[in-house]
């Protein structure tokens, strides 16, 4: 399975969440089909929520940032510490590029989540 993460354009929409206005930023999913035909779905809005109410009504640009491919045990693990986090900024190289690449790797280590390298 692949699990994937967008990054948004930062623009004026937004959604409220515990009484705070925030801004969409990120969207992680997973898919067992290939990325281009799950992109495709979240792009004419049949994928997530998420992504129909932002980027396919809203017209906020997003643009994935990565895909990590791995066993589907591994992955709904994956997906789901990520979709538990309140920020995924940290292993987004566009917001965090020095330190994406080692934050992730530590959360697949804290997953006990094999490095294929
Ligand atoms: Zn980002």
């Amino acid at each position: 399975m692949i699990v994937y993460l967008y990054h948004f354009r930062n623009g004026r929409y937004g959604y409220e969440r515990k009484g705070t206005f925030v801004r969409p930023r990120h969207y992680c999913g997973v898919t067992a089909t290939s990325f281009a035909q799950r992109d495709k779905e979240h792009r004419s809005g049949r994928g997530a929520a998420f992504t129909r109410e932002f980027s396919y009504r809203r017209g906020i640009a997003m643009k994935p940032v990565w895909k990590y491919e791995c066993h589907s045990d591994d992955a709904r693990r994956l997906e789901r510490a990520l979709k538990n986090r309140k920020s995924l900024s940290v292993f987004c190289p566009i917001c965090n590029p020095q330190g994406n690449e080692k934050a992730f790797l530590r959360l697949l280590g804290k997953l006990n989540i094999d490095i294929p390298y």
